[in-house]
């Protein structure tokens, strides 16, 4: 379907239910108007009121836990694509160089922030505290390249990386922002340093340390976290191998799919619960199905077996107990044990905040970074939003977070 058949597909309703939908709070309805009058660059504009990430968040939303799931046409039928409409105009937009400009009613403060972290949520922060009108944002960030999970969390093969470079790029270039790569909060920089030099400071490092299951022979060598092994690519020799993924989101989907195409001869995906509650999108499930993953559903992982390397995992087969209206939750059936042969088993079942980071700020009662309802946390002046702060982790979420912290240390300042 054409970008034009799609949009028309769009009733234009006043409800903008989709609008609700967004984390980011787009005004889908009134940009996808401009689309289908063929006037691009207004489409583009209204997205900016809101985002700077379309051509991003377009791609890899989950749509139909946004904005698609609340689109009126998906009660009878397929929802709106809002997604390829969005990032249509996001690509559009950089393609004919249409500039970000700031927002006109606010009044330019003389002052300096230091942004952290330069994933979806540091990135909107810095766009946001500049189009506001803060005289100077430094991004800082420990890799060689900016993006984040953008760049090493999410596959190639979803999103494209030269797609993130030319989204970055234009938001520095039009915005003005200043770039520093290679510098580590921890190691090469500390708070209290940044302290003397900036007037604010926003944290946004992201939490992408894999989380454990806690169960016997986790420590076999064999045994790897889903994140680490996408972040830093040091995967071992899964050519003709069997490899078992334990969890059912995002990370488990991409570790299963990525290692496939590595040349894993058999990739089980091992989930607790039923397919129907997975947390990963239908069409991730789908398209791992087609590429050849195996999913092992209702099925929990209880040990893991091997002499000096992993052989083999144990497994226990579970059900489902109603729980209230929640999602419900899974209990072991007990004597149904038995063990599948592998060679590598991937913990894919969460992340978390690396410990040894950010002692010197309060965490909350799941080891994130504490913040109040304006973004901030217990130290005076220092902020922090996204994964970090245990914002729902996906990339609309984070980046909204960011361009709410913006604005509360913008009003912050001006408060003095
Ligand atoms: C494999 C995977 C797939 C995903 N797929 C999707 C998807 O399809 N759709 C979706 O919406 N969400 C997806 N998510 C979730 C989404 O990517 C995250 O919620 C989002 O990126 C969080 O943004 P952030 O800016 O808070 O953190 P991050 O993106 O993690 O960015 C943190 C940045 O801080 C830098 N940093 C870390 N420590 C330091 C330090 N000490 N000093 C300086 N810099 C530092 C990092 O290098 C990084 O650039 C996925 C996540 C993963 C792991
Ligand atoms: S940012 Fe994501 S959720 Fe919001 S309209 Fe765009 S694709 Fe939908």
């Amino acid at each position: 379907m054409s970008i034009k058949e799609k949009s028309s597909y769009c009733l234009s309703c006043k409800s903008k239910n989709c609008m609700k939908g967004c984390p980011l709070s787009n005004d889908i309805t009134d940009a996808i108007k401009y689309v289908k009058e063929e006037e691009y660059e207004k489409a583009y504009n209204k997205f900016l009121e809101t985002t700077v990430l379309s051509s991003i968040c377009g791609r890899i939303c989950p749509h139909t836990k946004q904005c698609q799931g609340s689109c009126i046409r998906g009660i009878k039928g397929d929802a709106v694509d809002i997604g390829s409409i969005e990032s249509f105009v996001g690509d559009y937009g950089i393609q004919n160089d249409i500039k970000i400009t700031n927002f006109e009613e606010y009044k330019k403060i003389d002052k300096k922030v230091a942004v952290i972290g330069s994933g979806p949520c540091g990135i909107t922060c810095a766009a946001t505290l500049k189009r506001l009108g803060v005289s100077k944002v430094t991004l800082l960030e420990k890799k060689n390249y900016l993006g984040g999970l953008l760049v090493h969390g999410i596959p190639e093969f979803r999103l494209p990386k030269d797609i993130v470079d030319s989204v970055y790029q234009k938001i520095i270039t039009d915005l003005d922002i200043e770039v520093k790569l290679r510098i580590e909060l921890g190691k090469d920089i500390t708070i209290e340093n940044l302290m003397k030099e900036y007037d604010s400071i926003f944290l946004a490092i992201g939490a992408n340390t894999s989380s454990k299951m806690g169960i016997p022979g986790e420590e076999l060598d064999g045994v790897y976290g889903g994140n680490e092994l996408l972040e830093y690519k040091n995967f071992p020799d899964f050519k003709n191998k069997n490899v078992v993924v334990s969890g059912g989101g995002n990370v488990a989907m991409d570790t299963a799919r990525t290692i496939k195409r590595l040349g894993a001869d058999k990739v089980y995906v091992v989930y607790r619960r039923a397919e129907e509650q997975m947390p990963a999108e239908k069409i991730e499930i789908k398209e791992a199905k087609l590429e050849g993953i195996e999913f092992v559903f209702l099925n929990n992982i209880v040990k893991i077996i091997g002499k000096d390397k992993v052989e083999k995992i144990e497994c226990i087969k579970t059900k489902l107990i109603e729980n209230q209206g929640e999602r419900p939750y899974p209990v072991n059936i007990e004597g149904s044990n038995y063990t599948i042969d592998t060679d590598y088993v991937v913990m894919a079942i969460g992340s978390k905040l690396d410990n040894d980071v950010l002692t010197e700020i309060k965490r909350n009662d799941w080891g994130k970074i504490q913040i109040d309802e304006k973004y901030r946390t217990n130290l005076n002046g220092v902020y922090a939003a996204g994964d970090l702060a245990g914002v729902k982790s996906t990339v609309a979420y984070a980046s909204n977070s960011g361009k709410e912290a913006a604005k509360s240390i913008y009003e912050d300042l001006i408060n003095g």
